[in-house]
């Protein structure tokens, strides 16, 4: 590194920063207006700026990354969206009990200036039953005289109540200190891979598209009830499912099943919903009905697993359905509007008749290979220099900017990074990346690739 003009610290940092797996998620829950929305942007702050361009996908987010004294985590905004029919109550409660449910800690937002209301009553003894770590976050306290309002929300039985002003930034640093206390390092769901247990499956898409047909396919007997109304007692939210000689936790399936929320109208538990599904998870099943145009929805839901960093596979159901035409017409619209997770493995399955649902498991088991895979610095540098030779940048200002050396810093999904002597363009990052895939395989996983320059 030194002969190449790069400070061994620079090196190790750059190295450091990418190189992390899954991040932990931190949950921000509250009523509406009571600023975190505020409080998020607050968090993120200008890195939300700094987001690769994937040309012609939308995005809707729910997570953002975010940093605070080194550290990086997840955040799951649950503001930004209006009251809906479900009425106030209702609707809070299934926002923070979607986004607690993902959440390795959570930071519940009161407006100190309104003091607690019945609805905060309500979301409290949503953190209470689902024990996880929580810091009161007493906003709108924008001076000193608002001290003795947050001081009454002692009441609320959650320890200590952080006097916050968002609007301002007054307190959000003793607050997200007290955050990274209570937030573990990883994600609290990936210690159980740690020790060899199941793994962990999302099966997600739009509504209709097939999800809970193919869970009670695959879970081999009707145990998920469409079109069942909201319980009265709690779902299992994870379910254990064998399949393939392996047990395998499909996260989530509650959501699956809950459909109460989805019918009424707001799209935005359906993103919520997926959103925590996927953190939840190491692997997405994306299910996509085959039988009608690829939707923009649809390109949503991948984004959103490709974003999160995990591992995919694309399953194409009610396949029974299909004549030639439609065939013919949906590999068009795959080039066209999957262009970009061509590395997806993909089944085409049909829940009703259960068509190839045995080549579901060695597709799963495919993506989490590539998501784990690690590439040994030597023949990355070797492939890195035959590459560079063969194929260099193009000369930009008189000027030709090389990749010098390069090192994957990180797995699940692969992170590398590419030292160079000058700007890389977008185009020959994605010519780079091609050709990793190209060579060292990398089937159903993103892959992330950072550039360091030279100074
Ligand atoms: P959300 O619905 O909980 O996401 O709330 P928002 O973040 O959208 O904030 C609701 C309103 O409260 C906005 O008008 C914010 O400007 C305001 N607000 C948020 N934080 C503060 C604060 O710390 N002090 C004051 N005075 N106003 C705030
Ligand atoms: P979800 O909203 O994604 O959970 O979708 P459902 O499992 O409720 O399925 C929506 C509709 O599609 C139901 O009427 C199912 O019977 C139907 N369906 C699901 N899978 C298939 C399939 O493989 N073939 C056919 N023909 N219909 C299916």
């Amino acid at each position: 590194a030194a002969e190449e003009g790069f400070d061994i610290e620079d090196v190790e940092g750059a190295i450091e920063a990418a190189g992390h797996g899954p991040l932990p998620v931190l949950a921000v829950v509250g009523r509406p207006n009571v600023g975190k929305s505020t409080l998020v942007n607050r968090m993120i702050g200008r890195r939300e700026a700094v987001v690769e361009d994937r040309p012609g996908v939308t995005r809707d987010r729910v997570t953002y990354e975010a940093e605070w004294a080194g550290r990086r985590f997840k955040v799951v905004d649950t503001g930004g969206w209006e009251q809906d029919v479900l009425g106030i109550d209702a609707s809070v409660a299934a926002q923070a009990e979607y986004a607690i449910e993902a959440a390795d800690a959570v930071v519940f937002v009161v407006d100190a200036k309104v003091g607690a209301t019945d609805t905060d009553e309500a979301v409290v003894r949503l953190l209470r039953k689902a024990g996880k770590p929580v810091v009161l976050c007493a906003n709108k306290v924008d001076g000193p005289s608002g001290e003795a309002d947050a001081a009454y929300l002692w009441n609320l039985g959650l320890g200590e109540p952080h006097p916050v002003s968002a609007l301002h930034g007054r307190g959000t640093g003793d607050m997200l200190d007290a955050v990274l206390e209570v937030l573990p390092n990883a994600p609290e769901q990936s210690f159980g891979t740690a020790i060899g247990g199941p793994r962990r499956i999302a099966l997600i898409g739009r509504p209709n598209v097939g999800k809970s047909s193919l869970l009670n396919k695959v879970a081999g007997e009707e145990r998920v009830v469409v079109n069942e109304m909201a319980g009265t007692t709690r779902d299992p939210v994870d379910e254990m499912i064998e399949l393939g000689g392996k047990t395998w936790k499909f996260v989530d399936t509650a959501g699956i099943r809950k459909r109460v929320h989805l019918q009424q109208g707001a799209d935005y538990y359906a993103s919520l919903r997926t959103a925590a599904a996927v953190e939840k998870a190491e692997v997405a099943v994306v299910l996509i009905d085959a039988s009608e145009n690829i939707s923009v929805q649809d390109q949503r839901i991948i984004t959103m697993a490709v974003e999160a960093g995990r591992a995919m596979v694309i399953a194409y159901n009610k396949w029974d359905t299909l004549d030639e035409e439609r065939r013919y017409y949906l590999e068009r619209e795959i080039e066209t509007e999957l262009g970009q997770v061509v590395w997806a493995p993909r089944v085409n399955v049909s829940a009703r008749t259960g068509r190839h649902m045995e080549k579901l498991v060695p597709a799963i088991e495919t993506a989490l290979a590539g998501w784990e895979t690690r590439v040994p610095t030597g023949r990355l540098n070797a492939f890195l220099g035959e590459l560079v030779s063969a194929h260099p940048h193009p000369v930009r200002g008189g000027k030709q900017p090389r990749i010098l050396f390069g090192t994957q810093a990180g797995t699940k999904p692969p992170r590398f990074v590419l030292f160079a002597s000058g700007f890389i363009e977008a185009g020959y990052r994605r010519f780079i990346e091609r050709r990793l895939r190209e060579e060292f395989g990398f089937e159903g996983t993103p892959i992330h690739i950072s550039v360091r320059v030279r100074e």
